[in-house]
């Protein structure tokens, strides 16, 4: 009978044994580095490949510890398992947190403090829509205009809520709501690079969509007027 202490202490040694101890250190800091990253990084390429690195990083990890065992092998599908569990746990259920991440991270505030008709309005889409669970609208202080939707929140910059009239403003969150409608059907990593209300290419057929729901709640000249005051 092994204990898991036993255990722990056979992996440290056999790795140790192997010399590929400082390597297995540096790969784990590496992970952790690059999920950090991955959570402070902004545009979605950045994110998508400092997740997948970790991801990398991981696997090579446990790819030395395996390669280094010169004996019992128990722990190897224990720590595997553990991992694929608490990665597809992350991946699961890390976009539907991160929002909160992304209030913290770009202070923002709820729009009804400067406000009322915003929050009223996206309330009134999601009802006459369908669409189940609470939307929130949030504003954040930068100068550039932009806007997002990630999890149930939509985000809009300060910059945004000066240069557009409410018609633009209008167009721009039924966009963002549309979004929210249709996250839960969007594959993963799309999910996770977060769809902003810029032009970029590689979303621009989710864009379209979004802006012809746009166009049809409040009109075509809001949704191209807003565009060219963001472009
Ligand atoms: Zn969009």
């Amino acid at each position: 009978m092994f204990s898991i202490q036993d255990e722990v202490g056979c992996y440290i040694a056999c790795v140790a044994d192997s010399g590929l101890l400082p390597w297995l250190m540096a790969s784990l800091f590496m992970a952790l580095l690059l999920f950090a990253f991955y959570l402070k990084a902004r545009s979605s390429r950045s994110r998508i490949s400092s997740f997948i690195a970790a991801q990398l990083c991981m696997l090579a990890s446990i790819a030395m510890v395996v390669s280094s065992m010169q004996c019992s092998r128990m722990l190897t599908i224990e720590i595997y398992t553990a991992y694929v569990f608490l990665s597809t746990m992350l991946i699961l259920f890390l976009p539907r947190i991160y929002y909160r991440i992304l209030i913290k991270r770009y202070r923002a505030r709820p729009v009804a403090e400067l406000m009322e008709w915003p929050q009223v309005f996206v309330n009134s889409l999601k009802e006459q829509y369908k669409t189940p669970g609470m939307s929130e609208v949030y504003y954040y202080n930068s100068a550039v205009p932009r806007a997002f939707a990630s999890g149930k929140t939509i985000f809009l910059s300060m910059g945004l809520l000066e240069i557009m009239d409410k018609a633009e403003l209008k167009a721009i969150l039924a966009h963002e709501v549309w979004h929210l409608r249709h996250n839960t059907r969007t594959p993963i990593l799309r999910h996770l690079s977060m769809i902003t209300f810029t032009r970029n290419f590689s979303e621009s057929e989710l864009e379209n969509m979004a802006d012809i729901f746009a166009a049809d709640v409040v009109s075509r000249r809001a949704v191209e007027s807003a565009r060219s005051k963001m472009s």
